[in-house]
């Protein structure tokens, strides 16, 4: 059974009552089934307006779950959103910018999500709502393993939450592929740096993706940046420790070995391109 509800309310009502599988932009859905016909219930939310498109509001900016990455992309937004913009400029192209949107990167939950890792940094929240009422977790819990996550079978994703406490920070995302153009992250990382009125980095963020079954933020590394002048060359204070909870593993893309070396560079590039450095 396919259904369309036209509202979110009748949406989870037709989740509670017959169940199915979320269908938004089909983007990860079609290619997930192969050659398998579709599932028996499907229920189609992209005709729901009402959580879709970005909102500034004076303490937070709320994205709905069916905006898309070409939405993401044309919004006037702060600075420390540069790097969730460039990651949207990298899934897949054109075409698939234009029907993927956020809440179907981060409920599909792969590892290799390039949405994930920019809303990690920027301490995202996510709204889950259903027909028993609503909840919010920080997007750090919600994930929880390869394509696992702790929504619920009756729950939508309608909203995600980032505080404006770090508008004005720099901040940088950096993808390595096989190729350029069109390819699923080997790792990708993010950079968020604030600089405080004396040159110093009052507060860093950085996670890494792809090197792990869930993306990671380095918090041993964030606190070692505190402090530090903010100029070309932050990046060199990248340790190979600060990256030890990482567990890259081996496959068709490449080895755990080359994981975390690619990984370590581009931190320390990540941070360097926050504080006009590469
Ligand atoms: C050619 C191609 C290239 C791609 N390249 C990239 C890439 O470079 N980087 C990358 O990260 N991804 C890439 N993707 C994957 C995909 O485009 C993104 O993950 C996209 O954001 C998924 O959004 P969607 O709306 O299409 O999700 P859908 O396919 O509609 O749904 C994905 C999953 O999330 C669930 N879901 C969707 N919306 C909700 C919601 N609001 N609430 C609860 N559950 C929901 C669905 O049930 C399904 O399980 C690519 C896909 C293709 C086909």
């Amino acid at each position: 059974m396919y259904s369309r509800p036209r509202t979110l309310e009748e949406a989870v009502h037709v989740l509670t009552r017959q169940g199915g599988q979320i269908l938004s932009g089909g983007t990860d859905f079609f290619p997930a089934l192969g050659d398998r016909p579709a599932p028996d219930r499907v229920v189609d939310i992209s005709g729901l307006t009402e959580i879709k498109g970005i909102t500034i509001e004076p303490h937070c900016i709320r994205l709905g779950g069916l905006t898309t990455w070409s939405e993401v992309v044309a919004a006037p937004l702060p600075r420390c959103f540069d790097a969730l913009k460039s990651a949207a400029r990298e899934i897949g192209g054109i075409q698939i910018q234009n029907r993927g949107t956020i809440a179907g990167n981060l409920c599909n939950a792969s590892p290799a999500a390039d949405g994930v890792p920019p809303l990690l940094a920027l301490d995202a929240e996510v709204e889950l709502v259903s027909a028993s009422g609503r909840r919010r977790m920080a997007l750090a819990d919600f994930i929880v393993g390869n394509r696992k996550t702790l929504r619920r079978p009756d729950e939508i994703l309608t909203t995600v939450i980032i505080p404006r406490d770090l508008d004005d920070a720099a901040s940088a995302f950096l993808k390595l592929g096989a190729r350029r153009y069109l390819v699923i992250s080997i790792a990708m990382v993010v950079a968020v740096v604030k600089v405080d009125n004396t040159g110093r980095v009052a507060e860093a963020r950085v996670a890494v993706g792809s090197c792990s079954v869930t993306a990671q933020r380095l918090t041993a590394l964030e606190q070692a940046l505190a402090g530090a002048p903010a100029r070309p060359g932050l990046g060199s204070a990248v340790l190979a420790e600060h990256l030890a909870q990482l567990s890259p593993i081996d496959d068709v893309r490449a080895t755990a070995t080359y994981r975390s070396q690619a990984a370590l560079t581009l931190v320390g590039r990540a941070l360097d391109a926050c504080v006009g450095g590469r």
